[in-house]
């Protein structure tokens, strides 16, 4: 039997409108439970490289931050009262979670931050350094005891938990940021507030899953989504004792400012304009690819970032034609792509304000050695920007003060390791730099004398290791006490000492009981 034909009709024809479904709102993860916002704002969290809206992140307000802050304060008692040994089994339980799933992690980062896969999985396992560093809390977290202050009189230090602790964090580490605190935090007794940047909650949304499916208590760690109206939350909350923050140098400085007003425990990292320094000794072709990785990778949205190469004499004429023809290789693409070398900027905010810094740096005078505006092979509807070298930057110009934060290396050109260590420190912020030579006196000139707080010796990236301490100086750091390694232990602990004699213990030395003696 044939099919019967019949002819289309107009209504047959036209193109079938798909109702595009609404984006997920997130939920907050408070007491153990996810719970919608009571805000009602939300914010679009869109994939960089090409604009699809993957959910909706609420702009939490304060009542949503008292919530997190009941619920960490209630899970404190039980939570500081279990042993050490119980806690870092958590720690641990974490850390195999973060093995076993370490790609959809690092796929969930490149998702909503467009860095590409592999700097993604190095993020995690960055994290994962971290939680094995809180896994030796049993030791870290050890005070110190005095025989013998004064006759028969003891003193000892011991470390408590500080109480219901707060993490604010950036964009451009959505796994290794909330995770330099979180483990450290929770180890030593404290619960644990988290408010991760809206522009990339689904990471520590996929944490807190985690959190939950190997069963730490509720409430030890929360989930609070928002921006402005969380973070002021949780800076007034009485209920919370300590905060740290990583961000832009002005939110820094308003963050310590305002917490430490409050009575808070604060350590807020700020940005960074980060100097690399090529000595006419370096070796030509190792400095190149690390002054690239440096200055690029994560399409240089990295607080560590060298976004100012300074070449000393004879080192401009033996680098630049290699720099420049390495750089043009480079390519911006969907970090999902092994073909990429770099994945997009985070907005399309960012990408314009990208352009106008190289085209401010190119009226102030510098030479647009590679120009990145346009890459050729990058996706449409994407935020890339190619790699960009800006040469012959002038001191105080734009491209030499403002943190661009996107894939621009700015270059300068001095006679002397001195004139570098001038332009270093006359910057306000000071949080990496690196050095390439392979002049021992002068990495040691070098290292003495700039006011930074991480130094790399022919590495780009100079990033202290979880078993350091990690932060800048000046602009780019305000508190005392640095992020991971064991600086960590003592930021989320409080030092208590006691002071101790017994009677029993006569002046002669014999021990005695009363109850003794009455017999
Ligand atoms: P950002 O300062 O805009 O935001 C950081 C966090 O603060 C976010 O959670 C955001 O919601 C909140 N926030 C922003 N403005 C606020 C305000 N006015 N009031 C209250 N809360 C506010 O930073 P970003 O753009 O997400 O991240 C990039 C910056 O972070 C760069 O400057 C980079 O150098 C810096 N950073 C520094 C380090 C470091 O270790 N020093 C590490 C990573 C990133």
């Amino acid at each position: 039997m044939t099919s019967q034909s019949r002819t289309l009709t107009q209504e047959d024809t036209a193109p079938i409108a798909i109702a595009t479904p609404p984006a997920r709102v997130l939920q907050n993860y408070i007491g153990g439970r996810w719970v919608p916002a009571k805000a009602t704002g939300a914010v679009d969290v869109t994939n960089p490289a090409n604009g699809e809206v993957l959910a909706r992140a609420p702009l939490s307000g304060r009542d949503d931050v008292e919530a997190a802050v009941a619920a960490a304060s209630a899970a404190w008692p039980d939570w500081r009262s279990r042993s050490v040994g119980e806690r870092t089994e958590f720690i641990y339980a974490i850390r195999e979670q973060f093995r076993k799933r370490i790609d959809e992690l690092a796929a969930s980062v490149t998702r909503e931050g467009g860095k590409v896969l592999s700097d993604a999985r190095a993020e995690v396992t960055r994290s994962i350094e971290v939680l094995e560093v809180a896994c030796a809390a049993p030791m870290t977290m050890q005070g110190r005891v005095l025989e013998g202050v004064s006759r028969g009189i003891n003193s000892e230090t011991i470390r408590q938990s500080v109480g219901v602790c707060a993490a604010i964090t950036p964009f451009n580490f959505p796994a290794m940021v909330p995770m330099w605190f979180l483990p450290f935090a929770i180890v030593c007794g404290n619960t644990f507030i988290l408010k991760p940047s809206e522009q990339v909650p689904l990471t520590s949304e996929m944490i807190c899953q985690i959190l939950e499916d190997i069963g730490l208590p509720p409430g030890v760690v929360n989930l609070v989504h928002g921006g402005h109206d969380a973070v002021n939350g949780i800076l007034d909350s009485p209920g919370v004792r300590a905060i740290s923050f990583v961000g832009s140098v002005n939110t820094a400085k308003y963050i310590y400012r305002r917490a430490a007003e409050n009575g808070k425990r604060v350590q807020a990292l700020g940005g960074a304009k980060n100097y690399m320094i090529v000595m006419p000794d370096a070796v030509v072709e190792k400095t190149v690819s690390n002054v690239l990785g440096s200055a690029f990778g994560n399409a240089g949205q990295r607080c560590m970032a060298g976004s100012i190469l300074v070449t000393v004499g004879a080192a401009q004429a033996a680098i630049m034609p290699r720099l420049r023809e390495e750089a043009e290789k480079l390519i911006a693409g969907d970090g999902t792509d092994p073909k990429s070398s770099l994945g997009p900027v985070i907005s399309s905010g960012a990408c314009e304000r990208i352009h106008e810094a190289i085209e401010t740096g190119v009226k102030e005078g510098a030479e647009l050695l590679v120009d990145g505006r346009r890459p050729k092979r990058a996706p449409a509807g994407g935020n890339f920007v190619g790699p960009t070298i800006l040469n012959k930057v002038k001191p105080g110009t734009h491209a030499a003060t403002d943190e661009i934060f996107g894939p621009v290396l700015s270059v300068m050109h001095v006679e002397t390791l001195d004139e570098a260590i001038d332009l270093v420190n006359k910057d306000p912020r000071g949080n990496g730099t690196s050095i390439f030579t392979e002049n021992g006196a002068a990495v040691r000139e070098y290292s003495r004398r700039v006011e930074v707080g991480m130094v790399g010796v022919n590495i780009g990236v100079a990033a202290s290791p979880a078993y350091f301490p990690f932060s800048g100086w000046k602009d780019s750091f305000f508190g005392d006490l640095h992020v991971h390694g064991w600086d960590a232990i003592d930021f989320f602990t409080r030092k208590k000492t006691v002071t101790s004699r017994y009677f029993s213990v006569g002046e002669t030395g014999k021990f005695f009981t009363e109850q003794g003696d009455k017999k």
